[in-house]
């Protein structure tokens, strides 16, 4: 081993990001002989929200050794196929944005322009009769998807809704078999070398010094290292997305389990519904210059379906990032590197590709200023291809019914969105990216889920006779429908694979 090598990692929080480091860092440098220690503070507690996630969770878990069943039963999960958007671009609309393609290509030409093509002229059905996942999910059905790729059944992801609470207390135990220790304190101060941006030592209430090599802040919006003791700013992105405050409230279980995520906007913001094993999550993201907490809190209380199982809980965020992540031996992974709302269950994506970075880049105690770099530019990418996915939400609706919509309709975008909206109006081309999280399945699904129509479409795809294509994407409606009636109820899965224990 260098002389150079790190020995020793301190993670400050024990959240879902503290938790996921730790977790990591035992399972895939543990032939680095690395002490990891991991401070937390019950008196301070963890923000405890975050149950939706997406596919590339599963390639976390899978990485770090948990047995799918075990973590589904452990954290009282659910299967999740996609999003349900209720009310975006008009009242009364609903659209699932999915994990899974629309069709396949045709002779190199993507299945929406021929579909835009055989719309037109009234020879197709709506754009989600030809996506497994999407007919699946509005039937309540589900199954892990096929291993043969040629197989209709292999057209679709998964990803889960869980209890973060229960993932944290998991992946603890997990952690802790593994070497990690943990250490329950309250950090009071924080000892930084100012001139060299290294963070030397933390001193608990108790008077006790942690010292370290590698600092990982997760300490939560805070940003108690990163932005407290090393005063790296934040870039604040309220002029595109103003949702700045969420009141969330649990509830019982009444009716059957969805295997998707809701998220109905409302008047000033919208809210959330998550479906776990033993509740459903609820909450409100809304805008503190459009409602208050109170008339907030009053509305998701109001649409709950089954008894309240807490007080509403309220938080605050401003969305944005830190100007860096990475900074010295310093790096913010969780809420204390940024925040984007919820709508699409990034954040806990964004806590795994920056502990994914951490690894590949992993630093020697001189700490070359090119790793940092690089960490930062690739989770800026991150964040802003993120953060436009979800303004693109805001900006493309009619909705003229309430001050905060006509605001969202009339505000300026990031031009790195207004551009990819401008392709896709006039060509029906979804801009390509190489690094960032959506692929074009789901950019089409919020495109047409919103009611951003193309002007035209891929004219190569008029070479086409008309009536073989009509054909054939009949025969695929008709085989997508059959295969998501062949797989079983979502709530008998669950309880067949993975009831909570
Ligand atoms: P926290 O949970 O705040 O943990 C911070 C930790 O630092 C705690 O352990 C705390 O004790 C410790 N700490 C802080 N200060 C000190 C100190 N001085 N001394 C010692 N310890 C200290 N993400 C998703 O992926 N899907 C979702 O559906 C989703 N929904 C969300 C809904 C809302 C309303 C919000 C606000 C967030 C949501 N998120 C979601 C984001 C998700 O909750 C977070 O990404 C995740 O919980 C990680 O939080 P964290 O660990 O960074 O911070």
């Amino acid at each position: 081993m260098s002389e150079q090598a790190v020995r020793s990692i301190v993670i400050v929080g024990g959240g879902t990001a503290g938790w996921m480091t730790a977790a990591a860092m035992a399972a895939m440098l543990k032939d680095q002989n690395l002490s990891i220690t991991l401070i937390e503070s019950e008196a301070i507690g963890t923000v405890g929200v975050g149950e939706a996630t997406i596919p590339h969770i599963r390639n976390f878990n899978a990485r770090i050794g948990l047995d799918e069943t075990e973590f589904m039963a452990r954290t009282q999960a659910t299967f999740k196929l996609g999003i349900e958007f209720r009310d975006w671009a008009r009242l009364g609309d609903s659209y699932i944005h999915p994990f899974g393609a629309y069709g396949r290509p045709v002779e190199r030409i993507g299945f929406h322009h021929h579909w835009l093509r055989l719309r037109r002229q009234g020879a197709a059905a709506d754009i989600d009769a030809y996506s497994l996942p999407v007919v699946a999910a509005r039937l309540g059905r589900f199954q892990k998807p096929d291993a043969d790729p040629s197989s209709l059944l292999s057209t679709f992801s998964y990803a889960f809704q869980f209890d973060a609470g229960l993932y944290a207390a998991f992946l603890r135990s997990h952690s802790e078999a593994r070497g990690v220790v943990r250490r329950e304190g309250k950090i009071n101060r924080v000892v930084a070398d100012q001139q060299t941006q290294r963070i030397e030592s933390v001193v608990l209430e108790s008077g006790e010094t942690v010292e370290g090599d590698l600092f990982i802040d997760c300490s939560g919006f805070r940003g108690l290292l990163i932005g407290e003791a090393l005063g790296t700013g934040y870039e604040d992105w309220r002029e595109w997305l103003p949702c700045n405050r969420a009141v969330a409230v649990p509830c019982d279980t009444v009716e059957k389990s969805t295997p998707y995520t809701r998220a109905t906007a409302l008047e000033s913001g919208w809210a959330w519904r998550i479906p776990l094993q033993h509740r459903v999550g609820n909450g409100y993201v809304y805008s503190s210059d459009h409602i208050t907490d109170e008339a907030a809190a009053e509305r998701v209380v109001g649409q709950l379906e089954g008894p309240a199982r807490a007080d509403p809980r309220f938080l605050r965020f401003t969305t944005g990032r830190r100007h860096r992540q990475w900074v010295g031996n310093c790096v913010a992974i969780g809420l204390s590197s940024g925040f984007l709302e919820p709508l699409e269950s990034t954040s806990i994506h964004l806590i795994q590709v920056a502990i994914t970075n951490l690894i590949e880049l992993f630093p020697e105690r001189s700490f070359d200023p090119a790793d940092a770099a690089e960490f930062n530019r690739v989770m800026d990418i991150e964040y802003e291809r993120i953060r436009d996915f979800l303004v693109l939400h805001y900006k493309a609706t009619e909705r003229d019914d309430t001050p905060f919509w006509n605001h969202c309709r009339a505000m300026a975008v990031p031009d790195s969105l207004a551009e990819k909206m401008e392709l896709f109006r006039e060509r029906g081309v979804v801009a390509k990216y190489r690094d960032g999280l959506f692929l074009e399945p789901s950019w089409l699904a919020v495109y047409f889920g919103q009611r951003i129509e193309p002007d035209t479409y891929d004219p190569l795809g008029d070479r086409l006779p008309t009536e073989a294509l009509g054909q054939s994407m009949e025969a695929l409606r008709v085989a997508v429908d059959r295969a998501a009636r062949s797989m079983p109820g979502h709530d008998d899965f669950v309880s067949r694979y993975c009831a909570a224990t």
